[in-house]
Protein backbone atom coordinates (compact mmCIF):
# COMPACT_ATOMS: atom_id res chain seq x y z
CA UNK A 1 0.00 0.00 0.00
CA UNK A 2 1.16 3.33 -0.48
CA UNK A 3 -0.20 6.73 0.72
CA UNK A 4 -0.32 10.09 -1.06
CA UNK A 5 -1.59 13.21 0.14
CA UNK A 6 -2.93 15.93 -2.46
CA UNK A 7 -2.85 19.57 -1.59
CA UNK A 8 -3.25 23.21 -2.78
CA UNK A 9 -4.75 26.64 -2.22
CA UNK A 10 -8.19 27.19 -2.20
CA UNK A 11 -9.70 26.59 -5.83
CA UNK A 12 -6.04 24.90 -7.25
CA UNK A 13 -7.74 22.16 -8.45
CA UNK A 14 -7.21 19.29 -5.56
CA UNK A 15 -10.76 17.46 -5.68
CA UNK A 16 -10.12 17.56 -9.20
CA UNK A 17 -6.26 15.77 -8.95
CA UNK A 18 -8.47 13.45 -6.59
CA UNK A 19 -11.36 12.07 -8.45
CA UNK A 20 -8.86 11.49 -11.50
CA UNK A 21 -7.13 9.60 -8.81
CA UNK A 22 -10.45 7.40 -7.39
CA UNK A 23 -10.54 7.36 -11.32
CA UNK A 24 -7.78 5.26 -12.20
CA UNK A 25 -8.47 3.10 -8.91
CA UNK A 26 -6.79 5.14 -5.38
CA UNK A 27 -8.71 5.00 -2.53
CA UNK A 28 -10.08 8.84 -1.70
CA UNK A 29 -10.79 10.13 1.16
CA UNK A 30 -11.13 13.90 1.82
CA UNK A 31 -10.14 15.77 5.20
CA UNK A 32 -13.20 18.05 4.99
CA UNK A 33 -15.53 15.48 4.81
CA UNK A 34 -13.53 13.13 7.85
CA UNK A 35 -13.02 16.51 9.69
CA UNK A 36 -17.00 16.79 9.74
CA UNK A 37 -17.69 12.88 10.44
CA UNK A 38 -15.23 13.33 13.29
CA UNK A 39 -17.43 16.04 15.19
CA UNK A 40 -21.21 14.38 14.11
CA UNK A 41 -23.96 14.10 16.69
CA UNK A 42 -22.71 11.89 19.24
CA UNK A 43 -19.38 11.49 18.80
CA UNK A 44 -16.37 11.82 21.12
CA UNK A 45 -15.21 14.82 19.39
CA UNK A 46 -18.11 16.62 19.67
CA UNK A 47 -18.69 16.15 23.40
CA UNK A 48 -14.91 17.41 23.21
CA UNK A 49 -15.63 20.84 21.31
CA UNK A 50 -19.00 21.15 23.41
CA UNK A 51 -16.49 20.67 26.56
CA UNK A 52 -14.08 23.30 25.60
CA UNK A 53 -16.17 25.97 23.82
CA UNK A 54 -19.54 25.31 25.65
CA UNK A 55 -23.20 24.32 25.16
CA UNK A 56 -23.47 27.56 23.09
CA UNK A 57 -21.62 25.70 19.94
CA UNK A 58 -24.47 22.61 19.83
CA UNK A 59 -27.41 23.33 18.17
CA UNK A 60 -30.89 22.55 19.66
CA UNK A 61 -31.08 19.12 18.35
CA UNK A 62 -27.41 18.24 19.42
CA UNK A 63 -25.35 18.65 15.97
CA UNK A 64 -22.51 21.17 15.66
CA UNK A 65 -23.68 25.06 15.27
CA UNK A 66 -20.82 25.56 12.81
CA UNK A 67 -21.36 29.44 12.64
CA UNK A 68 -21.46 29.36 16.26
CA UNK A 69 -17.99 27.94 16.07
CA UNK A 70 -16.70 29.67 13.99
CA UNK A 71 -17.68 32.85 15.44
CA UNK A 72 -15.29 31.96 18.22
CA UNK A 73 -12.80 30.73 16.75
CA UNK A 74 -12.11 33.58 14.08
CA UNK A 75 -9.53 35.94 15.07
CA UNK A 76 -8.79 34.03 18.28
CA UNK A 77 -5.27 31.59 17.88
CA UNK A 78 -5.53 30.08 21.15
CA UNK A 79 -9.48 28.71 20.55
CA UNK A 80 -8.22 27.89 16.90
CA UNK A 81 -5.41 25.72 18.68
CA UNK A 82 -7.67 24.09 21.11
CA UNK A 83 -10.05 23.20 18.36
CA UNK A 84 -7.24 21.72 16.31
CA UNK A 85 -5.63 20.11 18.86
CA UNK A 86 -9.29 18.24 19.64
CA UNK A 87 -10.02 17.65 16.09
CA UNK A 88 -6.41 16.85 13.30
CA UNK A 89 -5.86 13.61 16.14
CA UNK A 90 -9.38 12.52 15.23
CA UNK A 91 -9.35 13.12 12.19
CA UNK A 92 -5.84 11.14 11.40
CA UNK A 93 -6.78 8.64 12.97
CA UNK A 94 -10.26 8.33 10.91
CA UNK A 95 -7.88 8.94 7.83
CA UNK A 96 -6.05 5.48 9.24
CA UNK A 97 -9.20 3.28 9.11
CA UNK A 98 -9.33 4.11 5.57
CA UNK A 99 -6.10 3.33 5.13
CA UNK A 100 -6.11 -0.07 7.31
CA UNK A 101 -9.42 -1.05 5.37
CA UNK A 102 -7.86 -0.52 1.71
CA UNK A 103 -6.86 -3.92 -0.17
CA UNK A 104 -3.25 -4.41 0.63
CA UNK A 105 -1.77 -3.02 -2.69
CA UNK A 106 -3.66 0.11 -2.80
CA UNK A 107 -2.74 3.66 -3.74
CA UNK A 108 -4.45 5.66 -0.53
CA UNK A 109 -4.99 9.51 -1.37
CA UNK A 110 -6.29 11.91 1.25
CA UNK A 111 -7.19 15.68 0.04
CA UNK A 112 -5.42 17.75 2.40
CA UNK A 113 -6.16 21.89 2.17
CA UNK A 114 -4.03 23.44 5.12
CA UNK A 115 -0.69 23.61 6.57
CA UNK A 116 -1.35 22.35 10.01
CA UNK A 117 -2.56 19.25 8.51
CA UNK A 118 0.30 19.32 6.16
CA UNK A 119 2.76 19.38 9.36
CA UNK A 120 1.76 15.33 9.10
CA UNK A 121 3.01 15.47 5.31
CA UNK A 122 6.24 13.49 6.57
CA UNK A 123 3.92 10.18 6.90
CA UNK A 124 2.33 10.11 3.48
CA UNK A 125 4.60 8.52 1.03
CA UNK A 126 4.34 10.74 -1.41
CA UNK A 127 2.47 14.80 -1.35
CA UNK A 128 1.48 15.88 -4.35
CA UNK A 129 1.00 19.85 -4.45
CA UNK A 130 -1.11 21.57 -7.19
CA UNK A 131 -1.03 25.21 -8.36
CA UNK A 132 -2.60 27.48 -10.34
CA UNK A 133 -1.61 31.44 -10.53
CA UNK A 134 -4.06 33.86 -8.74
CA UNK A 135 -5.68 35.60 -11.18
CA UNK A 136 -6.71 32.15 -12.81
CA UNK A 137 -7.59 31.10 -9.71
CA UNK A 138 -10.19 33.51 -8.86
CA UNK A 139 -11.76 33.26 -12.41
CA UNK A 140 -12.14 29.97 -11.74
CA UNK A 141 -13.64 30.46 -7.94
CA UNK A 142 -15.86 33.46 -9.55
CA UNK A 143 -17.07 30.75 -12.20
CA UNK A 144 -18.27 28.53 -9.31
CA UNK A 145 -20.10 30.91 -7.94
CA UNK A 146 -18.09 32.93 -5.57
CA UNK A 147 -17.22 37.04 -5.70
CA UNK A 148 -13.89 37.93 -6.42
CA UNK A 149 -13.64 39.69 -2.95
CA UNK A 150 -14.12 36.86 -1.43
CA UNK A 151 -11.93 34.43 -3.78
CA UNK A 152 -9.31 37.00 -3.10
CA UNK A 153 -9.63 37.56 0.81
CA UNK A 154 -9.46 33.55 1.16
CA UNK A 155 -6.51 33.40 -0.77
CA UNK A 156 -4.94 35.44 1.33
CA UNK A 157 -6.42 33.81 4.56
CA UNK A 158 -4.21 30.74 3.20
CA UNK A 159 -0.79 29.86 3.18
CA UNK A 160 0.98 30.29 0.10
CA UNK A 161 2.21 28.56 -2.77
CA UNK A 162 6.32 29.51 -1.59
CA UNK A 163 5.42 27.88 1.65
CA UNK A 164 3.73 25.30 0.24
CA UNK A 165 5.89 24.05 -2.00
CA UNK A 166 9.14 22.73 -0.23
CA UNK A 167 6.76 20.19 1.68
CA UNK A 168 5.33 18.57 -1.43
CA UNK A 169 7.37 16.11 -3.78
CA UNK A 170 5.53 16.33 -6.72
CA UNK A 171 3.89 19.87 -7.99
CA UNK A 172 1.24 19.92 -10.70
CA UNK A 173 0.98 23.19 -12.88
CA UNK A 174 -2.93 23.51 -13.45
CA UNK A 175 -2.31 27.06 -14.96
CA UNK A 176 -3.67 25.10 -18.41
CA UNK A 177 -6.78 23.33 -19.50
CA UNK A 178 -8.45 20.29 -17.55
CA UNK A 179 -6.65 17.63 -20.07
CA UNK A 180 -3.80 18.85 -19.13
CA UNK A 181 -3.82 18.64 -15.52
CA UNK A 182 -5.28 15.01 -15.96
CA UNK A 183 -2.10 14.01 -17.79
CA UNK A 184 0.35 14.96 -15.02
CA UNK A 185 -1.92 13.16 -12.87
CA UNK A 186 -1.79 9.89 -14.76
CA UNK A 187 1.73 10.04 -15.05
CA UNK A 188 2.28 10.71 -11.23
CA UNK A 189 -0.17 7.60 -11.09
CA UNK A 190 2.10 5.21 -13.20
CA UNK A 191 5.29 6.81 -12.12
CA UNK A 192 4.71 7.54 -8.83
CA UNK A 193 2.46 5.82 -7.65
CA UNK A 194 1.43 2.31 -8.79
CA UNK A 195 4.98 0.80 -9.03
CA UNK A 196 5.46 0.95 -5.58
CA UNK A 197 2.10 0.18 -3.82
CA UNK A 198 2.91 -3.59 -3.25
CA UNK A 199 6.57 -2.74 -2.72
CA UNK A 200 5.81 -0.44 0.16
CA UNK A 201 4.93 -1.68 4.04
CA UNK A 202 2.72 -0.45 6.31
CA UNK A 203 4.40 1.98 8.54
CA UNK A 204 3.04 5.35 7.13
CA UNK A 205 0.40 8.13 8.85
P1 LIG B 1 -11.41 23.92 -3.01
O1 LIG B 1 -10.19 24.34 -2.29
O2 LIG B 1 -12.41 25.02 -3.08
O3 LIG B 1 -12.00 22.62 -2.55
P2 LIG B 1 -10.03 22.62 -5.14
O4 LIG B 1 -8.60 22.93 -4.88
O5 LIG B 1 -10.50 21.27 -4.76
O6 LIG B 1 -10.97 23.72 -4.55
P3 LIG B 1 -11.23 22.16 -7.72
O7 LIG B 1 -12.59 22.10 -7.12
O8 LIG B 1 -10.65 20.91 -8.26
O9 LIG B 1 -10.21 22.85 -6.71
O10 LIG B 1 -11.16 23.27 -8.87
C1 LIG B 1 -11.71 24.56 -8.66
C2 LIG B 1 -12.64 24.94 -9.81
O11 LIG B 1 -11.86 25.15 -10.98
C3 LIG B 1 -13.64 23.87 -10.14
O12 LIG B 1 -14.84 24.48 -10.54
C4 LIG B 1 -12.99 23.12 -11.29
O13 LIG B 1 -13.93 22.50 -12.13
C5 LIG B 1 -12.25 24.24 -11.99
N1 LIG B 1 -10.99 23.80 -12.63
C6 LIG B 1 -10.00 23.07 -12.08
N2 LIG B 1 -8.99 22.89 -12.94
C7 LIG B 1 -9.35 23.55 -14.08
C8 LIG B 1 -8.72 23.74 -15.36
N3 LIG B 1 -7.50 23.28 -15.62
N4 LIG B 1 -9.39 24.48 -16.27
C9 LIG B 1 -10.61 24.98 -16.00
N5 LIG B 1 -11.26 24.84 -14.83
C10 LIG B 1 -10.65 24.12 -13.88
Amino acid sequence: MITAAVTGGIGSGKSTVSRRLAELGAVVSDSDQLARQVVAPGTPGLAAVAERFGAGVLTADGALDRAALAAIVFGDPAARRDLEAITHPLVRRAFRAVRDGAAPGAVVVNDIPILTALAVAASFHLVIGVTVDDDRRVARLIDRGMTEADARARIAAQIGDAQRRPLCDVWLDNNGVLDALVRQVDRVWSERLVPFAAAVGDDAA
